[in-house]
């Protein structure tokens, strides 16, 4: 193979572009403002590990990948959250799948779950607790050292905006050859609108607040916000599922009205977050197919054009695995998984709001 595009230099297009120059294949990654501007650059840096059992090697993976990158011991964490949810049954079911995968998670009763969260913290009825192994990764230092990486493997970084004509796509540089993999995030609709009917974007928004700190990053599926501490007075909240938008630019404005929710969310879990201070809150375009799977196909009417898009809020913690399937299919025919291909399962008819990602109760 002669040389491969990729259109994003967001998480999606750096991972794949990495992997594809380990294997020895010329990279181009064209980004029209620079690497992390999507929503790459705003995420919470959280590698999720509360996840369907079928998808947790994923996470796994991609650990690997960041693991892989200069500087990486000093920039990734292994924390073990707190985990709050409405099905202790299948939280029970995960907890022993975490076990079997070297994951050290831990059912705990509300007692033990008030005492690790570090505050008085409210329980209701019906909840189950547990501490879960998951990882946090310093997302500037992931998006320079993925920069610094691609650089050193000779990945050429062209900056200016691509686009469409007909089924010609054009850079700074004029016709872009393919193999193209369209990894441009909320923005990769405005390249492909064919694909309309399997894309939402919506708005993935954050607060800094002062106050009502939490021992370990919580992350409550029963009232529905996470947070994460940052400092040792401040932390990062936030939550799954926002709203719709259409113009991905949009996302970069954030409702006031939906940070105020989310942390009344978390005052109903600690009170004393009604008396804290928001010192900063930001947003960003994030998107999702129907079944808030990640998409990583070829899209055969294009030619050898590929999408890889749609990581749901949590592009962080899937796109550099799901990379490495498309990457492992460009260059040695692997088949790509069905759960990534387009079929009707994505479709996003009727969507009011983003399906909740990688749901595993
Ligand atoms: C507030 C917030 C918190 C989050 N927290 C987490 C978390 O804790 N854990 C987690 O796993 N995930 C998290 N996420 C989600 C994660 O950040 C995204 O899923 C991921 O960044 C998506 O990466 P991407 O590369 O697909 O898209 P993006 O990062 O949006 O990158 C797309 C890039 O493509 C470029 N581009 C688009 N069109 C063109 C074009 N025509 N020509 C050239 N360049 C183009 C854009 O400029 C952009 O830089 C969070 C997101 C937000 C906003």
């Amino acid at each position: 193979m002669n040389k491969i595009s990729i259109i994003g230099g967001g998480i999606a297009g750096l991972s794949a572009a990495i992997q594809l120059a380990r294997e020895g294949v010329r990279v181009a990654v064209y980004e029209s403002e620079y690497p992390g501007y999507g929503a790459s650059g705003k995420s919470a840096g959280i590698l999720v590990t509360i996840m369907p059992e079928e998808l947790l090697d994923y996470p796994l993976e991609s650990l690997e990948i960041y693991r892989s990158l200069p500087e990486s011991t000093n920039n990734i964490w292994r924390v073990r959250a707190l985990w709050i949810n409405k099905n202790p049954g299948c939280m029970d079911k995960l907890v022993k799948v975490h076990n079997r995968k070297g994951l050290d998670s831990v059912i705990i009763d509300a007692d033990e779950a008030t005492r690790v969260a570090g505050f008085s913290m409210r329980t209701y009825s019906g909840e189950g607790y547990a501490l879960v192994r998951e990882f946090v990764v310093d997302i500037g230092w992931a998006i320079n050292a993925m920069v610094q990486e691609a650089s050193r493997l000779g990945v050429d970084i062209i900056s200016g905006r691509v686009v469409r004509e007909g089924d010609v796509f054009k850079g700074p540089g004029g016709r872009i050859d393919q193999p193209i993999i369209i990894a441009g995030g909320a923005w990769s609709l405005q390249l492909l609108p064919g694909l309309k009917e399997y894309l939402v974007t919506y708005r993935c928004q954050m607060a800094t607040i002062e106050g009502a700190r939490p021992a370990r990053i919580i992350e409550d599926d029963a009232l529905h916000y996470y947070i994460v501490p940052v400092s040792p007075s401040r932390s990062n909240i936030g939550n799954g599922a926002n709203t719709l938008i259409n113009d991905p630019h949009e996302g970069f404005n954030p409702d006031q009205e939906d940070i105020y929710d989310i942390i009344e969310r978390y005052a109903e879990r600690n009170p004393d977050a009604w008396n804290a201070g928001i010192v900063s809150y930001w947003a960003a375009p994030c998107n999702t197919s129907g079944d808030s799977l990640p998409i990583a196909d070829r899209l055969d009417s294009l030619g050898e054009v590929y999408v890889l898009t749609g990581f749901n809020g949590a592009g962080l913690t899937m796109a550099p695995s799901t990379s490495k399937r498309l990457v492992h299919h460009l260059l040695y025919g692997d088949r790509l998984p069905g759960i990534f291909r387009l079929s009707s399962s994505k479709k996003t008819t009727g969507l009011n709001s983003p399906p909740e990602p990688y749901e595993p109760c």
